[in-house]
């Protein structure tokens, strides 16, 4: 399989383990799963390990791979790695061993800048004083939904990763970002905070549609606290333009905050991820954490 990659906030790939089980809401309609079943159909050889079929499902079994982890060092110019887009590097049935030789690649390849995302962030506490955290790994934890983010995002932030970052995708509930996850907490100043936000809407059939309302309270919320902020698509559902109220017609759907007295919402249909574009309100939103200052670098 090819490892560049049409993530728009990475340049590449790179899935040291395969293999993952359905967690939480977020998982619900996993792409990799469905990925993987096609990939074990078509002989791939990394996904021929079967997962359980209440959790995972065929070729998505839990792999670690040996032979990749030196992947990286092959790679002359220097990339945006996404690690595990096929996985979860701290699923529980991947060695910690396997875990450290992984970021002893990072720290060994430090002209890449290499995204870990894990939705198993109750592990990182149990493991992060026995890992080494080179300044080129950004780690960051899947933020579906409020209960998640509350979950997830202050043992992100007790890490000594130098980049921490919460990925809203898809978002399929509102996230409410609290003040001392953003360095807005008078109170506790200089402690950890986050360095980047990511939001998404979900794509493909069974999508469930975002609120624009949900995207832009986090916009907000970054771009008052200085967070950079990225807004990666909206998916298979778009806002129309419309407003409406009461019944939707099919393939539509009103959401989010009334935006008048009568309480119209506004209007989401189905569309394509390409045709919906990733517009929120006129422009694109591409800020990345600037390494060096750890302050918003907009290359929107
Ligand atoms: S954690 Fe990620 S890779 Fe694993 S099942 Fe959930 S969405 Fe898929």
């Amino acid at each position: 399989m090819s490892d560049s990659s049409s993530i728009e906030w990475c340049d590449t790939t790179w899935n040291p383990t395969t293999g993952c089980d359905r967690i939480s809401a977020g998982c619900d309609n996993c792409y990799a799963l469905v990925m993987a079943r096609r990939l074990k159909a078509m002989g791939q050889a990394k996904y021929q390990t079967d997962g359980d079929p209440r959790t995972s499902g065929p070729g998505f079994g839990l792999a670690v791979h040996e032979d990749t982890l030196n992947d990286p060092f092959t790679w002359r110019k220097p990339r945006k790695v996404f690690v595990n887009s096929m996985s979860d590097l701290f699923h529980a049935r991947v060695p910690l061993d396997f875990v450290r030789r992984v970021f002893e690649v990072i720290e060994a390849t430090p002209q890449h800048t290499y995204q870990v995302l894990t939705k198993r962030a109750s592990r990182l506490p149990k493991v992060a004083d026995k890992l080494p955290w080179p300044s080129n790994l950004w780690m960051g934890v899947s933020t579906e939904d409020q209960e998640q983010a509350d979950l997830r995002i202050p043992p992100l932030l007790a890490t000594p990763a130098k980049v921490k970052f919460a990925s809203a995708e898809p978002l399929i509930g509102e996230v409410i970002l609290h003040d001392d996850w953003i360095g807005l907490d008078p109170y506790r100043r200089g402690e950890p905070s986050l360095n980047w936000v990511i939001v998404g809407g979900e794509s493909g059939p069974k999508a469930r549609p975002m609120s624009p309302d949900w995207a832009r309270h986090l916009r907000d919320q970054c771009v008052s606290a200085g967070v950079p902020y990225f807004f990666k698509q909206w998916g298979s559902w778009a806002p129309s333009g419309w407003h409406g109220i009461g019944r939707p017609l099919p393939g539509s759907f009103f959401v989010g905050d009334e935006v008048d007295a009568a309480g119209h919402r506004v209007e989401m249909v189905r569309t394509s991820k390409h045709e919906a574009g990733r517009e929120l309100d006129g422009r694109t939103w591409d800020q990345f954490p600037d390494t060096k200052t750890l302050e918003v670098a907009s290359r929107g």
